[in-house]
């Protein structure tokens, strides 16, 4: 019997076995399947490689640390592990469904929580970054940890981004990056505590179900300023005002977050650059340029 199979016999029982794999649409990285049990359960299946196994495990971590939360809804992790020649990652099947203003109030409300929950258990040594470094879409996310927000983002996130990014600047233009980091922290800001952050929050990466409750899936996840989480949700746009009207209420927006956005955003830019190639120059050099 192989791993997959000995999975669904614990968790669902001996006599239950897959009955149909059908392939699910959407994913950037991984093949993504729905599969129908025998008992007439569902569950979702994501697989890649055997040796890719540590993104599902990074993965798990970082769904089951945001569900301790309690907040939003969030699928339950049924296991990651290999076989064969691939590695997959089981998780609680989300019926998709129909947005509803409530949805997005639901959605804004539930992020506003889960960045309101004690974060301080997640990131040990520190007070923001998280266990284990973890993946930002394909890309490596280092989170050692470190006492304030202003180092951890200086030297976590942008830092690693544009050392991997240096081929695409001259000399000019690193000096002008290294005097940039150098002043960076005099534009961020510590948040009154440390949030727990999904980390890739684009819309994409949440789902409504059938019920119109939201639910957050494939995060990046780690312990920083929460206003990173709501810059990414600006960037490629897909949440309306319900969502940020229902966020502020519950948990505010300071006054400063504007100037900062554009900064928390520029790890995002740097690290689809970095992935996906120099189409995404010309958005990293405008956001340089507007805080030199
Ligand atoms: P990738 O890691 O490749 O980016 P995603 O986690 O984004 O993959 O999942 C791919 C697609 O599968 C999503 O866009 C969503 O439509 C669907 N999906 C993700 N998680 C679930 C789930 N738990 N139940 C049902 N469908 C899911």
């Amino acid at each position: 019997m192989n791993r997959l199979d000995e999975v669904i016999k614990r968790e669902f029982g001996a006599g239950i076995s897959v009955l149909r794999r059908t392939p699910v649409s959407g994913g950037d990285i991984n093949r993504a399947y729905a599969l129908d049990l025998s008992g007439g359960n569902k569950v979702f299946m994501k697989a890649n490689s055997r040796s890719n196994i540590g993104f599902f495990k990074a993965e798990a971590e970082g769904l089951a640390a945001l569900k301790q939360t309690g907040t939003v809804r969030i699928p339950e992790v049924i296991d990651a592990g290999e076989d064969g020649s691939s590695s997959f990652l089981l998780l609680e099947f989300i019926e998709s469904g129909t947005r509803t203003k409530g949805s997005s109030e639901e959605l804004g409300t539930g992020l506003a929580a889960m960045h309101m929950a004690a974060a301080e258990a997640y990131a040990r040594g520190g007070k923001f970054g998280f266990s284990h470094d973890n993946y930002i879409g394909a890309g490596e996310q280092i989170n050692s940890p470190r006492d304030t927000w202003t180092e951890f983002f200086i030297e976590c996130r942008l830092l690693p981004q544009f050392e991997r990014a240096a081929e695409y600047f001259d000399r000019g233009e690193r000096k002008k990056i290294d005097s940039f980091l150098s002043r960076a922290d005099n534009y961020l800001a510590e948040p009154d505590h440390p949030s727990l952050l999904h980390g890739d929050l684009w819309s994409g990466n949440y789902m409504i179900d059938r019920d119109g409750h939201p639910w957050l899936i494939d995060p990046a996840v780690y312990v920083g300023h929460a206003e990173a989480d709501l810059a990414m949700t600006e960037l490629f746009g897909g949440f309306d005002r319900t969502f940020y009207e229902a966020y502020r209420s519950t948990a505010g927006i300071d006054p400063g977050y504007k100037d900062r956005k554009d900064l928390y955003n520029l790890y995002h830019m740097l690290n689809h650059l970095n992935l996906f190639g120099g189409g995404y120059l010309y958005s990293v050099r405008s956001i340089i340029n507007r805080y030199i």
